[in-house]
């Protein structure tokens, strides 16, 4: 009984035709029928539920409630943040139909849900003791894009949005602080992604934003994903939606608020970094499945008796998955699960059965080692920790080894028209030369590292005083 192996392109040869094998071959995702749209198999959805999971404990230690906001936003609330709706309008999905009748207002999907949130935070906060507000919602949104790439662009995507109002600036900004921490720290401890967290420039914040931070991680094509961003709004929706409150001495002020997001972007992301010629690569900590059973021979009784006490032991404690389908060869099984990036396979033969031990292949360097059962259970709780420090080591050594100083104009060209990645860089903070830079080499400023220096510099490209080296990359 021979089966047909699944074959993906190499990610060496072809980076986007890998990406978008993998997706496909390890079923995670596929197309939806209007386009730019996709769906979330099982497995891929499986994979987002724990990166939600890990991230939503986070969010509650944070002090914000989970609540949940209408889909649909009446066209006026957009409007009334300027630089929100010109920022937005572009992609925006619109209702004018209901029920069969031209409707008197038309009705947007939301793309985000400032608007819808912060109308109704106008009715509920009245003084200072209904501060702070914090809450957040999981829910998809819809931006009609262009071009579109799977979990990276897709029109309808998922995501959570933090929204929080304060009495205070110096409390909003915190709060703006501590969803970059929460998120940098999903993205380091659970992900495995390497980043660099920072300042956007005016040009690339968020619509309605008076300053937005982002984490932004390098993909192994040197173009750069923005990972996630957390908002400081200032008072711009306050003031446009009347969010007022009566503060400590009795006058009426306008309540500051931040507004932070995470969405299945990070997904492909996590594809992307980890991954290799033989499909993905899943960080522990976040994988479906971290330890596959594959018997060998599993017709011979005490090979299956051997498997089912195995899997027993381990269940309680890891996410195990023993596969016994009968219809497949182990050496088919072995391509399925390496091609689904499951961390660690254990094989279980006769010989196997016969020494109460198992073979245990790791996903990402396939070094292979006997281990007494006795002694499994601690053996693969080291192991998987193993593989999730080494999925961010590589993950960070691959960002520091792509990330240059550009001193010189030609150097910056020479490293865009080259490995690309990140480069360090003064810029002098002027949009038009931005807007200069990206046309030239394609690359934009990314974020000013929030460690970042004050030093004295001319800007890479026009020479005129800098005060800090920005991050620049080409943008997914
Ligand atoms: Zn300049």
């Amino acid at each position: 009984m021979m089966q047909e192996k699944k074959v993906i392109t190499k990610k060496s040869g072809d980076f986007s035709k890998w990406y978008i094998d993998v997706i496909k071959q390890a079923d995670l995702a596929d197309y939806g029928p209007v386009k730019g749209t996709m769906v979330f198999k099982p497995y891929g959805y499986a994979l987002w539920e724990g990166i939600k999971r890990e991230l939503d404990a986070k969010i509650r230690a944070m002090g914000v409630d989970n609540a949940y906001f209408p889909l649909f936003i009446p066209e006026s609330y957009l409007e009334k943040e300027k630089d929100h709706v010109e920022g937005f309008s572009p992609e925006l999905a619109v209702v004018t139909i209901g029920g069969g009748k031209k409707l008197e207002e038309p009705v947007i999907v939301r793309p985000t849900s400032e608007t819808v949130i912060y109308a109704m935070f106008a009715k509920w906060i009245q003084s200072w003791r209904d501060l702070p507000l914090k809450m957040n919602q999981w829910c998809n949104v819809v931006r009609w894009e262009k071009r579109t790439l799977p979990f990276i662009r897709t029109t309808e995507f998922l995501w959570q949005e933090g929204h929080t109002a304060h009495a205070t600036h110096e409390e909003a900004l915190v709060q703006v602080g501590l969803a970059i921490e929460a998120y940098a720290e999903v993205y380091r401890e659970h992900l495995a992604m390497a980043g660099v967290a920072g300042y956007k420039s005016e040009s690339e914040k968020f619509a309605g934003a008076v300053k937005s931070v982002s984490y932004e991680s390098l993909m192994p094509d040197g173009k750069a994903l923005q990972s996630c961003t957390s908002h400081d709004l200032g008072q711009n929706f306050s003031r446009v939606f009347d969010i007022t409150f009566q503060n400590k001495e009795g006058k009426e002020d306008y309540v500051w608020q931040t507004s932070w997001g995470f969405s299945t972007r990070s997904i492909g992301g996590l594809i992307m970094v980890h991954g290799d010629d033989n499909g993905l690569v899943l960080p522990p900590k976040v994988s479906p499945v971290q330890v596959v059973i594959v018997p060998i021979q599993s017709d011979r009784p005490e090979v299956k008796e051997f498997s089912d006490k195995a899997f027993s032991a381990l269940k309680e404690k890891f996410r195990v998955h023993l596969d016994d389908r009968a219809q497949y060869t182990p050496g088919w099984k072995y391509n399925e699960w390496e091609l689904k990036g499951v961390p660690l396979r254990l094989e279980i033969g006769p010989r196997e059965a016969e020494k109460d031990e198992v073979v245990m292949v790791r996903r990402d360097t396939f070094t292979k080692e006997s281990v007494p059962v006795a002694g499994l259970a601690e053996r693969i709780d080291e192991m998987l920790l193993e593989l999730q420090r080494a999925a961010f080591e590589r993950s960070r050594t691959f960002m520091d080894k792509n990330t240059r100083e550009a001193g010189t104009y030609e150097e910056f060209k020479k490293i865009m028209a080259g490995p690309r990645g990140f480069i360090r860089a003064f810029w002098c903070e002027d949009a038009e030369c931005e807007a200069k830079i990206k046309q030239e080499t394609k690359a934009t400023t990314r974020c000013l590292p929030l460690d970042a220096k004050e030093e004295k510099g001319k800007c890479v490209h026009c020479g005129s005083d800098a005060t800090h080296r920005w991050l620049f990359a080409q943008a997914y």
